[in-house]
């Protein structure tokens, strides 16, 4: 096998009171990716369509995390990349880390599955500190894992995959407008209340919980972020209608996706997550912002082989 095509997919970190710790990988939204091994030694980026991003290897995240998992081993050839970009970059849903995620991914079949997918993680996390400054894990370990997946440490690195319910969808809102990362940073607070903390853990718990035990009204009561969404969601524009009108609507609970300005709704089956789709847009169209909507069942395998 000299070539892969496959599909990484976006995905959502935090899910509202896992800051940090938690994502979820999505079905039905993502990239495709060609793999190829070649003769020359080292990383290559031959095409890039749909984004315009960086093509030198050292740039762009797949070169990098892809470099990370070349110098653990010791190969007399190289591999091609060609990534179609289907997610915008900075939309909060996982576009750099599905590159990242992807491309370990693919050398890792091509190469007869020589890493477990905890060492993929650590590899694609590289390409993440490359987009972010940090190398952080919320979007490539459910990438990689698929489901939900809990960072529980990361020195040492310990991540856990959490199947998730098999009704429970997601719906994602991206409206077109630009949240600059510094923003959203910059709007965190560093030290947080003993009484922040309870709630945040509460819900934490009670979220895990309830995706063990498919109690879709435990997953919505844990739906809740005390720390972070009241700061960063002034960022976002009609958040909280968005929000207010999905939960109203038949919704679990809603939240920002990433560090948005993605917003995502968790409901139970496919046509109350399409209705909830259609009442998220309401908002968007009152206030005259363009915007792409996604329905998908939250993804159990992950990076997957396409065509
Ligand atoms: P989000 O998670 O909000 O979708 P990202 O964390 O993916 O956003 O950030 C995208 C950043 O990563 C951009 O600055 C972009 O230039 C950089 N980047 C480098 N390589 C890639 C790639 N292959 N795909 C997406 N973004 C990339």
């Amino acid at each position: 096998m000299n070539e892969l095509k496959i599909f990484a997919p976006a995905t959502i970190a935090n899910v509202s009171c896992g800051f940090d710790v938690l994502g979820l990988c999505l079905d039905t939204v993502g990239d495709e990716m060609i793999i190829r091994k070649i003769a020359e030694k080292g990383i290559k980026i031959t095409k890039l369509v749909g984004q315009d991003l960086p093509m030198e290897t050292d740039k762009n995240v797949a070169g990098v995390a892809g470099l990370t998992m070349l110098e653990k081993l010791d190969l007399n050839h190289g591999f091609e990349i060609e990534i179609y970009k289907n997610i915008k970059a900075g939309s909060g849903i996982g576009s750099s880390a599905a590159s990242s995620a992807g491309t370990v991914w693919a050398m890792n079949e091509l190469l007869g599955k020589p890493f477990t997918a905890k060492e993929l993680v650590s590899f694609a996390m590289e390409g993440e500190k490359l987009a972010s400054g940090t190398a952080h894990a919320d979007n490539v370990a459910p990438a990689l894992l698929g489901d939900f997946t809990l960072i529980r440490s990361y020195t040492p690195l310990d991540i856990i995959k959490i199947p998730a319910p098999s009704k429970l969808y997601a719906t994602v809102i991206h409206p077109q407008i630009e949240v600059k990362t510094s923003d959203s940073r910059s709007v965190l607070k560093q030290n947080i209340s003993l009484k922040e903390s309870i709630i945040q853990i509460g819900n934490l718990g009670g979220l895990i919980s309830g995706l063990y035990t498919s109690d879709y009204d435990l997953i919505g009561r844990s739906l809740h972020d005390e720390i972070v969404e009241p700061l960063r969601s002034i960022l976002i524009p009609g958040f909280k209608e968005v929000k207010e009108s999905a939960i109203a609507c038949g919704a679990l609970g809603a939240g920002i996706s990433g560090s948005g300005p993605s917003i995502f709704a968790l409901s139970k089956g496919k046509e109350m997550a399409e209705k909830v789709a259609k009442t998220m847009t309401e908002t968007y169209k009152t206030l005259n912002i363009d915007y792409d909507v996604h329905v998908s069942k939250i993804n159990s395998k992950g990076c997957r082989i396409i065509g």
